[in-house]
């Protein structure tokens, strides 16, 4: 994975779900592409242990169309690619319960209306009662009033996925580079002509760049991008614990909890996985702030909703990937004012990789076409400026640093 390619019609920036599978759909579409990667290939959030959430269930309505596209494909690259992509339909399961301060009614009318939703913009959901949730999953707390179930919800092996999309694409006649960090974008007039290593190396950019790097796209973009259009995003370290399952009992879908931040499922060797909770900050590679704080939490989450956890091992924890985040926890995904021929998708939130398959189809549609399908514009950055104030950008944000 390593040759010494320098130019590319297209040119991806990023080795995880999103550059690979970008780079798999393109090759397999006849395009010419190199794929830079900073490190190996899998070695930002879409890599590390256990399995990812492959979830439309409890989504952002805006993203509802994309990832029952996304989890159609993840179906049908299970079946086409050799060896598959690691992922399984177990169908998912968001349990409820009437949290202080609301009325029952109130939960009620928010599962119905979510239900139908869902199932409109493809994602078909029913509304469980309590016996209903308990019969599918006898182990869960009996302090639930009914759920939310999508049986097209499953789990993925991430690394798995990443690694075969990855393969898949060298095969279509893709290049891929890795150890191969990108530190700048060398424009010419209004577009990117060519990116630079970080060992000094010119990587040329026939047609079109894409910066899928998660964590490494605000850097890369922070020189080109005017005032107005950087979008306000942040880092952390989504939290994955691991337990030991010793009285063997079964977890049979995707479990969340509507009030509580989690998510439970049972990896194919009977481990649990806990995740979806509580955060973590590194620094240097090393913990910085909230491990064990973080660690109770979540178990305590896990724990009121799947009682038997209380009688399980510790394995470990892990909160080693970055992810980069948007306040309104859906991706931002454009263009620069001042590069037409760049795009960018990040701020996956947490749960990018569900997602991903949708997101990448959109995006060769988009090289291919050359008009933006309209599917991506609720994820333009420019929900977050005012059009009156774009044109004020410079002005507004001298005022905003003398104040
Ligand atoms: C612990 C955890 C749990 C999660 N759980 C879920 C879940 O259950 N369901 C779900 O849908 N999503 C989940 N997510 C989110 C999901 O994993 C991510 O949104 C998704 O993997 C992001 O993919 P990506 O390709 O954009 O980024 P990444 O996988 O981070 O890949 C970006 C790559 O770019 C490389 N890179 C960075 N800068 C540069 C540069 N300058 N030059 C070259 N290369 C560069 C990095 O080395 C990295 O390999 C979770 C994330 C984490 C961290």
């Amino acid at each position: 994975m390593t040759t010494g390619a320098t130019a590319a019609d297209i040119v991806i920036v990023g080795g995880g779900i999103y550059g690979t599978s970008l780079a798999f759909e393109l090759g397999s579409r006849g395009y010419s592409v190199i794929l830079l990667e900073a490190h190996e290939i899998a070695s930002g959030a879409s890599g590390g242990p256990g399995e990812r959430g492959v979830r439309a269930n409890g989504r952002d309505i805006r993203e509802l169309p994309v990832v029952s596209q996304s989890i159609e494909r993840w179906q049908r690259f299970e079946a086409e690619i050799e060896g598959g992509v690691g992922y399984r339909r177990v169908g998912g399961l968001q349990v409820y319960d009437v949290p202080y301060g609301y009325r029952e009614h109130e939960i009620r009318g928010r599962m119905e209306a979510q239900a139908a939703i869902q199932t409109q913009l493809g994602t078909p959901t029913s509304v469980l009662t309590r016996e209903e949730v308990l019969e599918k999953e006898p182990e869960m707390t009996r302090n639930v009033i009914g759920g939310l179930y999508c049986p097209n919800d499953g789990v993925g092996d991430h690394t798995f996925a990443t690694r075969q999309f990855a393969a898949a694409a060298e095969r279509t006649g893709v290049t891929i580079r890795t150890m191969a960090r990108v530190v700048e974008i060398i424009k010419q007039g209004s577009a990117a002509k060519a990116v630079r290593l970080e060992n000094g190396e010119v990587i040329t950019v026939g047609s079109k760049l894409f910066l899928l790097c998660n964590a490494g796209v605000a850097k890369l973009l922070a020189p080109i991008l005017n005032p107005h259009e950087v979008p306000h995003v942040w880092n952390l370290m989504p939290q994955m614990m691991y337990v030991t399952n010793p009285e063997n009992r079964k977890v049979n879908h995707l479990l969340s909890h509507v009030h509580r931040r989690l998510a439970v499922k049972q990896l194919p060797d009977g481990t649990m996985m806990l995740s979806g909770g509580v955060s973590v900050t590194h620094e240097n590679g090393r913990v910085a702030q909230g491990s064990l704080s973080s660690t109770a939490i979540n178990l305590t989450d896990a724990i009121s909703t799947l009682p038997f956890l209380d009688r399980s091992e510790f394995l470990k924890v892990d909160a080693t990937r970055v992810e980069t985040v948007a306040l309104d926890a859906i991706p931002v995904i454009g263009q620069p004012e001042a590069a037409e021929n760049v795009y960018f998708g990040y701020a996956w939130s947490g749960h990018g990789f569900a997602i991903s398959l949708g997101f990448t189809e959109l995006f060769a549609d988009w090289v291919e076409s050359g008009r933006k399908p309209s599917e991506l514009e609720p994820f333009s950055p420019a929900r977050f400026t005012l059009a009156s104030t774009a044109s004020r950008s410079a002005e507004l944000q001298a005022m905003a640093l003398s104040a």
